[in-house]
């Protein structure tokens, strides 16, 4: 039975249109993604009938986790034409394709009694959509129609009530948004924040009133101001940068061949492979050059980056405790920083073109090969590390 609930989206959720052919990285053509097929579709299917019936069933394949389409040997999906549409598309109309292919970019994910809505930056148009938009990303409400019983709700990895995480969420937002500061000084604060309440442990009532006191210090612009604006750079990052740099060269690994953005698959094979491979011991260089060339020049790019970024997550509650969802946050972002400023080192200037390059491949990858688990090892190791001393790599 449909049930009326609520729905969270940004407010450019709408704006979005794929390009197909035109696409700069057509999904359908990704070499590393697999198409899962639904149970409902895979029926759907079953009855198509007729000649297009028998090539539909012949074109998915079983796995052990389900279904999923075949590739062809380029590893474009089986049903991309050679116009770069697709063939269940033009045969069947929309309601023909499976749930993945029916949403991809947008998702949806109820918590705590709310469908939140998604664009994902794995999709180049909508990450251009989300990310270039000089004004913050804003959050709109309305009301949704939905079968709560088909819908598969966020597992929280903390022990903290839905109320205290929505709460932590909006606490979170409002400091990475708040540009009467630097975006250093907010990711800063944040760190203040999280550390502040992490010692408090799973005091919830106590966890409230100190975010009262944080909500306070964001209010008053004389506190905001004693922010501290520069940070001790530690050596002791460089072991951290150089691991990094390890995963990024995982990251990279199969990076597309075949799609149109091949200027770009060029480049990141050339800098992370082979003998005109980047060298390691230049990476804080590079990243100084792009904080300076760009980062410190278009905060709100990055800003906008990180809002999405833990909406999509669903921060904090993809974290076990406070602590490490800072950390991770700040890992993240550092590993994305680098692969841009290791991408682009031989450029003067680095576009906007540049950094979305980076961006929605970064997000296409991310989930891949491990590298969230690696990175959470990474932070037990890191353990007695202070995190500032990656913010002191952005101010300059
Ligand atoms: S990546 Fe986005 S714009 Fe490109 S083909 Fe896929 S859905 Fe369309
Ligand atoms: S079935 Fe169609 S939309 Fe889905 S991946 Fe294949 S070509 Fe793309």
């Amino acid at each position: 039975m449909n049930e009326t609930a609520y729905g969270v989206a940004y407010a450019k959720h709408t704006d979005f249109r794929c390009t197909g052919p035109e696409c700069i990285d057509n999904c359908c053509r990704t070499l590393t993604w697999s198409i899962n097929v639904d149970d409902k579709s895979c029926e759907k299917y079953s009855q198509v009938d007729g000649d297009f019936g028998d090539e539909l069933r012949a074109g998915i394949i079983e796995t052990e986790n389900g279904w999923k389409f075949a590739s062809k040997e380029n590893g474009y999906c089986i049903f991309l034409t050679e116009d770069g549409w697709c063939k269940i598309h033009a045969k069947l109309g929309a309601d023909g394709l499976c749930d993945i292919c029916a949403s991809f970019p947008r998702a949806y994910l109820p918590y705590n009694g709310v469908l939140q809505y998604f664009l994902n930056l794995s999709c180049p148009v909508a990450a251009e959509i989300m990310l270039f938009d000089r004004q913050p990303v804003e959050f709109i409400k309305f009301e949704t129609h939905i079968n709560k019983s088909e819908l598969l709700s966020v597992i929280p990895r903390n022990e903290f009530s839905p109320e205290l995480n929505a709460a932590l969420r909006e606490l979170t937002y409002s400091i990475l948004k708040e540009r009467s500061i630097s975006l250093i000084q907010r990711l800063f604060y944040m760190g203040v924040v999280y550390k502040g309440l992490f010692a408090l442990g799973n005091d919830e009532k106590a966890i409230f009133q100190k975010m009262e006191a944080y909500k306070e210090f964001l209010a008053n612009d004389k506190d905001l101001k004693s922010l501290p604006d520069a940070f001790n750079r530690d050596e002791s990052a460089l072991d951290v940068y150089k691991n990094l740099f390890e995963m990024l060269k995982i990251l990279v690994s199969g990076a597309g061949k075949e799609t149109v953005n091949t200027g770009f698959f060029e480049r990141i094979r050339r800098v992370f492979s082979g003998d005109a491979a980047f060298p390691v011991d230049r990476i804080d260089e590079a990243r100084l050059k792009f904080c300076e060339n760009y980062l410190l020049k278009k905060e709100y790019v990055f800003e906008n980056y990180l809002v999405c970024r833990m909406s999509l997550d669903f921060f904090p509650v993809n974290c076990a405790n406070l602590d490490l969802a800072y950390k991770s946050f700040i890992l993240l972002f550092s590993l994305l920083q680098i692969l841009i400023a290791i991408t682009y080192f031989d450029k003067e200037e680095i576009s906007d073109g540049d950094v979305l390059n980076c961006i929605y491949f970064f997000s296409r990858k991310l989930h891949a090969h491990g590298l969230v688990e690696r990175m959470e090892k990474m932070l037990e190791d890191a353990e007695g590390i202070d995190f500032a001393y990656f913010l002191g790599s952005i101010a300059i």
